[in-house]
């Protein structure tokens, strides 16, 4: 299995975990983009949000998401949250990920 992000979930690469639950993983991420940058992802290999044939899983994303903007402190001032789906959308990783970013004000839309 060369899928780097399937390799840190099975720990063979490094990361900085910060929170999972049964069914995704949330660690940091290697070049953040703002104070918080943490990317959580499915534990089964799921390509894009396309890809995802079992939608609850996409919630499972999105709960360990919420969690771990709520245990970065990112409540009460906001957070964005990020899903780059294929190559116009710049995905460079393509095992299925949601940034979570926060700490700073981010401009809207994005370039
Ligand atoms: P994408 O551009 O596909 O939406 O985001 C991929 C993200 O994965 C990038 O923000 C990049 O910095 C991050 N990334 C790439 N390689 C690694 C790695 O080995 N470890 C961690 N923690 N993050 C990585
Ligand atoms: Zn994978």
């Amino acid at each position: 299995m060369s899928c780097l992000f399937c390799r840190i979930v099975k720990r063979e690469v490094p990361a900085n975990v910060v929170a999972e639950n049964e069914h995704a993983l949330a660690f940091r991420d290697i070049n953040p983009a703002a104070p918080t940058h943490v990317l959580v992802i499915p534990k089964v290999h799921v390509t894009d949000v396309s890809e995802a044939s079992d939608t609850s899983l996409l919630g499972q994303v999105f709960a360990l998401a919420r969690q771990v903007a709520k245990s970065e402190g990112l409540e009460q001032d906001g957070y964005r949250l990020v899903v780059n789906n294929g190559k116009n959308a710049g995905q460079s990783v393509f095992h299925l990920h949601m940034h979570v970013l926060g700490g700073r004000a981010m401009a809207w839309p994005p370039g």
